[in-house]
Formats: structure tokens, sequence, C-alpha cells
């Protein structure tokens, strides 16, 4: 069940098995970063077995449980599994920053509180002139602001290259991230969470980064209940300016997202009839 052959990352991410492997697989955190770094260090190597079970009890490395703490302990685990799976639809922003699944970096000033629910997520590549991390990238959008007095951009979400998500502001709140004069189809700041990738010229996406925005879009989705319809790139909805993300297959990515949301499915079916038996 757990050995899956592999082939180039992007041939890879295309393919069904080792993307819900990957999503259902019972390793601890720190084997499924390896698992993730191997399949990008190593794809020429097909035959080796990337993936190993870890046996149930045994203790997670790189993981220090406090003393006294392992109620808590336990909560943070089980909502990071969660959200690998598919299956945190219950588990609240704070809580996902609280266990390290989002990493907070603030937008200072222009964040807003909605007038309008979230119907759409839009998705972005950063793009800049020279290769940055998130964290530049959240540093040169309040750099371009004035303590908040002036407009700057930024999206909730930043995908790193490897794999990290970051959050500058709730999604309840709406910030600036596109041009609500030259959007298409309803899109606007007010209605919709912006996501940008790490991504600039002809880099290509990282594995790691198309499997946390699959998670990212997916939890998204079900929080605010957004059809696969409003899932839309930047380019989609402000064709007169912008292209991004790109080089971003699209198409690969609902196919994948899609697959990832009806296993999460599986999953939050055999949760409910386990907890039904106790
Ligand atoms: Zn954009």
């Amino acid at each position: 069940m757990l050995q899956t052959q592999l082939r180039t990352p992007s041939q890879h991410f295309e393919q069904t098995n080792p993307l819900l492997v990957a999503q259902a697989e019972d390793a601890s955190e720190s084997l499924r970063n390896e698992i993730t770094a191997g399949l990008y260090s190593r794809p020429e190597n097909q035959n080796r077995p990337r993936l190993a079970h870890t046996p149930d009890g045994q203790p997670q490395q790189n993981e220090k449980r406090p003393e006294n703490s392992g109620e808590r302990t336990t909560t943070h685990s089980e909502h990071r599994k969660d959200f690998r799976q598919g299956t945190a639809r219950h588990v609240g922003y704070t809580e996902l920053v609280r266990d390290g699944v989002f990493i907070r970096k603030p937008l200072e000033g222009s964040v807003f509180e909605r007038t309008k629910p979230v119907q759409f997520i839009v998705l972005h590549s950063t793009e800049t002139r020279r290769v940055a991390d998130a964290e530049r990238v959240i540093d040169s959008w309040n750099n371009r602001g004035d303590n908040g007095k002036r407009v700057n951009p930024g999206t909730q979400f930043v995908v790193d290259r490897d794999g990290k998500i970051y959050t500058t502001a709730s999604p309840d709140k709406a910030t600036i991230h596109v041009n609500d004069s030259l959007t298409r189809r309803g899109v606007k700041n007010q209605n919709s969470v912006g996501i940008e990738i790490v991504h600039t010229g002809e880099q290509q996406y990282t594995y790691a980064q198309k499997m946390a925005l699959t998670r990212l879009v997916s939890y998204l989705q079900d929080r605010y209940r957004i059809r696969d319809s409003k899932i839309v790139t930047h380019g989609q909805i402000q064709p007169a300016t912008r292209t991004d993300p790109v080089g971003f297959d699209v198409s690969a990515f609902h196919r994948n997202r899609k697959q990832f949301r009806e296993t999460a499915q599986v999953l939050e079916q055999q949760k409910l009839r386990s907890k039904g038996d106790v």
C-alpha cells in the first residue's frame, strides 16, 4: 500500500496514487517532510520505495512533547493531520495558526472588515524581480504601505517554495489583491480570499507547494462553502493586466484538488463511523 513508483515531480503530481498516499498515510510530520523532500531531490530514482509505514505508537521524531501537556499536544498534531488529510473543516483559523499549520506574518495596514461573504478564491504567483521567499515578499508589501495609512497590497496567504503556508491576515478579513475596477465575474477584494504562490519566471512550482496549495484551497472551500467554479486565477478574472499564476497548470491542479477532496470525504466518513462504534 505504501510503496509507490515515482516519476518526475510534475508527472508525479499528475498521478493520483502518491498524492492520496501522502494525504492518507499515517506517517509522522518529519517522515512526511523527508518523503516530500525526497520526491524532489531524487526524481530519477524510480525504484526506491519512498513511503514507509510508521508503526502505531511510535513516537514522532522532532516533536518534543512538553511535560503535562499531553492532551494539548495531541490536539495540535491531530489538527495538523486533519489539515493534511483535508478533514480540518472543524478547525478554525486561529487554531491552525496556533498549531503551526499557518505561519503568521501580519500585513501592516490594508486589512479590512468584510462587507460581503467570501465567494471566491483567487490564485496568484509572486513573480518578484529577483527570487524571494514568502517572508521577503510579505516584507516588501509592508514596506509599500505607510504603517497602515496608505494602501498596500497583499493576499491573506502565501505558499512558499518548501510548502510552508504563511498568513498575513485572517481570511475573514479582506485585503487588496485584485484591482476591483478591472475584475470580471464579480470577483472583488471584498468577496474573495487571495493566495500567492511563491514563483518567479522560469521556476517550476514544487511538489510541496502544490500539495500545500491543494490542502489550503480545500480547507478554505470547506470553511466558506466555496464552489469549484469559484476557484479562479488572477489571470482569468483580470486578463487586461494580469496572467498569474505564471506557468501554473490550472487543470492539473483542479484534477488533483478534486481527487484530494474525494479522498478526504471518505476519510471523514471513516472517522465518523469509527466514532459511532465506540
Ligand atoms: Zn496576481
